[in-house]
């Protein structure tokens, strides 16, 4: 069984002043035995003294008789007087009887008589022999009283008992009155103080189980106000230092969830210690999957499994390139590492998708063989008229013209292919910048048409413009122009017979511009592929005309760019209508 402390500490003070009283009460007592005697004693000297006086005053006859004086000087004090004679034998004794007398001891040899016939006075204490009870004893000797030598007197010590008793009792009631308060006083400052320490440990349990705002007692600032104010420090501490905590795992959870790569911890049982949502969408689950999920399971790709178990072997991070059907086919770099080093920790697997990125490189490639091949056409007819030329072409007056004009041409389509793919390559910077401005968007195309106008003429088609209201937007002035250059380009390049007609409108929040002719139409699974760079629905046809197969890429591009979009509708043999929308100013 424990005690309490405020039991504890109560017993142990108590104990301490429990002791503490006794042994003071205890030798209290004994000096006041010492004290009552040599008291008693010093009274019965004075008083010894006083009956040599009277005893040298009225009874100098050697043969006084001894007896009846001793009985006489006792007469008034209840005292015991003895007279002895000078060889120590007893001539008078106040309680002892005439006839006895003879019967007494001689006394020379009791201490306080021989000291008082070698001259100074004697003291003693004992049981008497003669009348059987303690005594105190004091004998002075007698001088000028012949037949006398000491004269002695003896007190019964229950007198002097009788005295001590009461002091003693006096004693003992003032030590237990002090025991009683000094008991009551500890009791009430353990108590105090107990209760002090057990607010604390309130205050520690409530910290314990979560309460922020639990506070200890500072003041009085003793042991127990500073412990409090220790708690305090600490408590506002451990709280900073846990929200800190809980920001820092918040943040690491945000950056978790919001990574675009696949991660995953893996234990040494192969369980999902846990996983970000990537990983799912990677592996091609629907959810994120929970903590203690079988990862072979969740993730049913041998390769991965196997990827985990070689790290597990290696202390390297191991790194694989794989492919994942979930559900199209998705290429993938892995890369797991173990996290501890004794070689039965978790793995940490990364997942990296790198479909996109093998898209983009499949795009460039592409491209460039594009761009190589788109160049290469006109570059060998180039070459081939010149070496023609120079093999005795230059005398053949009747072809020379053409071939010299054929090679312009060329050059003129290289260098119109030149210029597209400056300007896509200038729209498909990431810091490609728009020089917005306010104009009428009406304005510019009816100056478009305008410049197409003998053109069409030269064509044999009709070019009409249903000029509406002002359109009013905000954009950049010449890449609107572009697209409203290509669309009519194409337009007019396409059309065999019939007309081009431009219509202006706007809705909402758009302003719009439609370009609609009379020419093939193109096949609807066309349609969308249109807009790719270097698309050609009729390849022969485009180049025949000019077309460098980038102008519609390059209206896209414009067009997205201001925030809008372009739409085709056409149907086969009647015609094509093309559209593009921007935003209009605002205000
Ligand atoms: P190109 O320089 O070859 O015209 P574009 O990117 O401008 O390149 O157009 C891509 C393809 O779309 C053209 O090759 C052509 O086959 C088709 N096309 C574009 N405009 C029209 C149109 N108005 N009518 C029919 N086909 C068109």
């Amino acid at each position: 069984v424990t005690l309490s402390l405020r039991t504890r500490l109560f017993l142990a003070t108590s104990a301490v002043v429990i002791v503490a009283l006794t042994l003071v009460t205890l030798l209290a007592a004994r000096e006041e035995r010492i004290w009552v005697i040599e008291h008693s004693a010093q009274l019965l000297e004075r008083h010894a003294r006083h009956l040599e006086r009277d005893l040298g005053r009225e009874h100098r006859l050697p043969s006084a008789d001894w007896q009846a004086t001793a009985v006489e000087l006792a007469g008034g004090y209840g005292d015991r007087i003895t007279l002895i004679d000078s060889t120590g034998r007893v001539v008078g004794d106040s309680r002892v009887s005439r006839e006895r007398l003879p019967d007494v001891e001689n006394h020379a040899g009791r201490p306080e008589v021989r000291s008082a016939l070698a001259g100074t006075t004697g003291r003693a204490r004992r049981r008497s022999g003669t009348i059987g009870v303690e005594l105190l004893y004091v004998a002075v000797p007698v001088r000028d009283v012949p037949g006398v030598a000491v004269v002695r007197i003896a007190e019964p010590l229950t007198e002097v008992s009788r005295l001590r008793a009461s002091l003693v009792g006096l004693l003992v009631s003032a030590a237990l009155l002090s025991l009683a308060i000094t008991l009551a006083l500890i009791f009430w400052i353990t108590g105090r103080n107990v209760a002090r320490i057990g607010e604390l440990e309130r205050v520690a349990e409530r910290l314990r189980a979560g309460d922020a705002h639990a506070r200890a007692r500072e003041r009085p600032a003793d042991e127990v106000g500073r412990l409090g104010q220790a708690m305090n420090r600490m408590a506002a501490e451990l709280r900073s230092r846990l929200e800190a905590l809980e920001r820092e795992r918040d943040e690491r959870e945000q950056i978790l969830a919001h990574m675009s790569d696949g991660v995953a911890l893996v234990d040494r049982a192969g369980h999902l210690v846990r996983a970000n949502r990537s990983l799912a969408v990677l592996l091609g689950a629907p959810l994120a999957p929970e903590a203690g999920t079988p990862f072979h399971d969740f993730a049913r790709s041998p390769e991965l499994d196997d990827l985990i178990d070689a790290a597990r072997r290696d202390p390297r991070t191991v790194e694989r390139h794989l492919r994942l059907w979930s559900p199209h086919q998705r290429v993938i770099r892995a890369t797991a590492t173990r996290l501890h080093e004794d070689g039965a920790g978790a793995v940490l697997l990364v997942l990296h998708d790198l479909t996109e990125v093998e898209q983009l490189n499949r795009v460039r490639q592409d491209f460039v063989a594009n761009v190589s091949h788109e160049l290469r056409t006109p570059l060998t007819s180039i070459r081939g008229y010149a070496e023609t030329l120079l093999e005795g072409g230059l005398n053949d007056v009747e072809h020379r013209e053409g071939f010299v004009r054929i090679i312009r041409d060329q050059a003129a389509r290289l260098q119109s292919l030149v210029e597209d793919l400056l300007s896509l390559a200038d729209l498909e910077r990431p810091d490609a910048q728009l020089r917005y401005e306010r104009f009428d968007l009406r304005e510019a195309v009816v100056r478009q048409v305008g410049q197409q106008r003998s053109r069409a003429e030269r064509a044999g088609l009709r070019l009409e413009l249903e000029s509406g209201t002002p359109e009013i937007v905000m954009a950049d002035r010449a890449r609107i122009d572009q697209v409203i250059a290509n669309l009519l380009d194409n337009a007019l390049k396409y059309t065999e017979r019939g007309a081009v007609r431009v219509t202006l409108g706007g809705d909402g929040g758009h302003a719009w511009g439609e370009v609609r002719d009379t020419g093939p139409g193109i096949p609807e699974e066309e349609r969308s592929r249109i807009f790719e760079r270097f698309y050609r629905v009729d390849k022969a046809r485009s180049r025949e005309k000019g077309g460098t197969g980038l102008g519609l890429s390059i209206v896209k591009h414009i067009v997205a760019l201001h925030g809008g979009d372009v739409t085709v509708r056409s149907t086969l043999g009647e015609g094509s209508t093309f559209r593009f929308a921007i935003p209009r100013a605002p205000g």
